[in-house]
This record gives C-alpha cells, structure tokens and sequence, in this order.
C-alpha cells in the first residue's frame, strides 16, 4: 500500500505506546508501577464534573461553534491577560481565542497554519516529541537547538542565534517543559526575546500548558509578558489537561493575532469543528474557579518531587536535574551505558526495566535524549517511591 509522504514517516507517539502497554499489562492481572503517564492522577474539579451534568440536562447535544462557544473565549481571553498584563493597551479579545480539542490539535493546527514545504521549525532540545512529527506533517524541517544537564536544559540567546537561518519560520518554546521541567525566567525569556527581535519572520508558539505547575521562587512567566514586543508573531498555546486534571476531556486552546485565529478557523471548520460541548462546560467551570483551588494539586507535586529527587539522588550512576516545573523527572542514565554497554540507548533500558521489575517509564530516544528515561510524578506517592527506588536499584544491575 503506498501512502502519502505526509505520514509515510510518521512515529506513533512513544508516550501514548508505552502506557498503553503498561495498562494492558495491568488488564491482564500484572502489578505494574507506571510512571509513563503524562497526566495527573487527580480528577476533575467536582464544579466540572457538576458542569458537564447540568449540560447534559440542558440538552447541550448541538454543535458548538467552531472556534468555540463565547463564555469559553472569554474567560481564556481574560486568563492570557491576566498573565500578560505588559501587553497593556493591546489585549487579546474573545475572538483570539481558538479553542481545540486538546492543547495537542492547537499546535498541530498553528504548525499546519503557519509552515510550508521545508520551512524550518526551532525546537530545544530535549522537546516533547510530538513537536517533531507535527511538523512533518506540514513538510517542514524540525531543527534542534541542543541543551544540556549542565545548562538546566535551557537554550540561550548565542545557542538561539547560531540556528537561526533564511529559512527559519517558527520556534517553539515550552515552559516548563515536558520531558525536562526546565522553567524560564523572565530574563532568560527576554534574551531570547531580543534576538527574535532582529528576525521578523520568525513566528514564536508558546506552548505553556504546564503554566500553573510551576516550583520556581519567582513564580511561572508568560512568554509574551518577558517580551510584549513580540505580541504580534506569538501564539500561546495552553489548555486544561493538565491544571484542570481533564486529559480526557480534550479542551485546549490558541491565543493568537485575529489574522492568524482566522485561517485556524477555517482549518478546524473542516477537520473537527467545534470541540464537544460538554467539555466545554466543564472547562468554563474550571476556568472560574479561584487561584487557590489549582495550588492543592501544585503543592502536592512537589511534596512528591522533593521525596523522590532525594531518592533518586542516592545513585551515583544516573543525574537528575530539580524540575522547575511540570510533573517530571528527566534522568540521564550515561553512567548506567558504561563499558560493554556503550552502545546500548534508553530504549534497551526501558525495555529491561518493564520485563525484569515491572516499572514502566519513557525512553528519552524520542525526546532527543537517547541516553535519558523519563518519568511522571503524577502518581501517588508510594507507587513513585517504590518505582524510583526500583529504578536505582536496576541501574546497579543493569
Ligand atoms: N504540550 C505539551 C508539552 C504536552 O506535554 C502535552 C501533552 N499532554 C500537550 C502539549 C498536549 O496536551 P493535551 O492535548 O492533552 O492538551
Ligand atoms: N503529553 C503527555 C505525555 O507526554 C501525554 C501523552 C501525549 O499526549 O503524548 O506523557
């Protein structure tokens, strides 16, 4: 069968894979420790849940509009704002806003949107690795802009400029990041910032759905609030899987120059229309609830991130750098692929674990760390500590 070169080289989603293995395993009657999982292990707000509820008995059954319904718009309009407060005079209306199925199709419908055959997309490395194959779906070229343990897995404005070329279209900046949980400053994001400066062509996607898991001192900023100047090339992405504790619920959105909103419209018009109207309830509910509400989940993961980096730091054989933000642990396993092993990566290692002790985390091949595993603390805290130690007791044997 031939099929099209837009999907011919298309990678199935390691993270996705490899915790439905883990379930299915668990369907059969194993105890498997999962720690793939990008999602937290909270339900939703009982608000959402009440929301989706009364829709429901409002015979909420009809399409919605396509960028979705006006109260939705608005509160994400006023929630980028509030976060955005530099942009001062020029805020963004209800009518920026797109809202998708998921954080996952804005970003595919902003790449689609805005990349042609063989432009080229920045994204830091490591990156979430459905950066990647969305881009390839739109023919572009994905560039990586490496980082290391030692730089906190951050780029800087001279790593920024070097990979800047003609044909550079787009860069694509996450924080805090999945798979790392590097977090930006405001100053580091106005470096950056200031070389965008000099490239107008250059359109900046901001993905920013962890914004409310945030350890830092400082607090979580905006990429437009570090650099305002750049409003009009930037579209934020965020949604409410992860601070809504809704993954299955499909709710994310864009908030981007009407110009751009417009032809994404257009786009999921023909693709999906609007996203289901119950979501939509239960994501207007959450929307509304007060700050406060979000920070018991907050403060849980980094009770949970403080107990399991302290274990994970009795390895002398693996690194692990203090996430900043979003609900993971990038652990570089270099130490573990000494001697004889040199040539073995994390898919060798994650395979090994799951069979010998039952742990199941995500290989760093498709993150663009070939020699890191990632795992997910949105888990209780006694399957994280098990499975961690589990993991530093396998690295001895290995
Ligand atoms: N961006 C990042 C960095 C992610 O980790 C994810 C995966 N949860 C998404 C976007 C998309 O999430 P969703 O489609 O569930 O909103
Ligand atoms: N983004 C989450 C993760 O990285 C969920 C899975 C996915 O959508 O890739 O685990």
């Amino acid at each position: 069968m031939i099929f099209s070169k837009r999907v011919s080289g298309l990678q199935e989603s390691a993270t996705l894979k490899i915790n439905a293995i883990a379930n299915q395993l668990k369907l059969e009657g194993k105890t498997i420790i999962n720690l793939t999982a990008g999602e937290p292990d909270f339900p939703a707000f009982d608000e959402a849940k009440k929301a989706v509820i009364e829709a429901l008995e409002k015979n909420l059954s009809k399409y919605t509009p396509t960028p979705g319904v006006p109260e939705l718009r608005e509160l994400v309009a006023k929630k980028t704002n509030l976060q955005q407060p530099s942009l001062g005079a020029k805020p963004w209306k209800p009518s920026d806003v797109m809202v998708t199925n998921g954080g996952k199709q804005a970003l595919f419908d902003v790449i689609l949107t805005l990349i042609d055959q063989g432009d080229e997309v920045l994204i830091p490395a490591p990156f979430w690795l459905s950066y990647p194959e969305m881009v390839k779906v739109a023919e572009g070229v994905s560039v990586y802009i490496p980082s290391t343990f030692e730089s906190h897995y951050k780029i800087n404005s001279t790593d920024l400029k070097k990979s800047i070329t003609p044909q550079t279209k787009m860069l694509i900046i996450n924080s805090p990041c999945n798979p790392t949980g590097a977090t930006y400053s405001k100053s580091e994001l106005q470096d950056l910032g200031k070389v965008l400066e000099s490239f107008p062509k250059i359109w900046i996607v901001s993905d920013e759905i962890y914004d409310r898991i945030d350890y830092t001192s400082e607090g979580w900023i905006s990429f437009l609030e570090a650099c305002p100047q750049l409003r009009d090339r930037t579209i934020t992405v965020n949604g409410m899987s992860k601070s809504g504790a809704m993954t299955g619920w499909r709710v994310g959105w864009s908030v981007s120059p009407e110009s751009v909103t417009s032809k994404l419209n257009a786009l999921q018009g023909h693709s999906t229309s609007g996203i289901c109207s119950l979501s939509q309830a239960a994501a207007i509910a959450t929307l509304k609830l007060p700050p406060e509400r979000f920070e018991v989940q907050r403060k849980e993961y980094l009770n949970r991130r403080n107990l399991a980096l302290e274990l994970l730091r009795k390895s002398a054989k693996i690194r692990v750098d203090e996430p900043h933000g979003a609900f993971y642990f990038f652990i570089d396993l270099s130490g573990v692929f000494v001697g004889n092993k040199t040539e073995q990566d994390a898919n060798d290692f994650v395979q090994a674990l799951l069979k010998d002790e039952q742990v199941a985390v995500v290989s760093g091949v498709d993150f663009g760390a070939p020699k890191c595993i990632r795992i997910s603390f949105a888990t209780d805290l006694k399957t994280l500590l098990s499975g961690c130690q589990k993991i530093v007791d396998y690295c001895e044997k290995f």
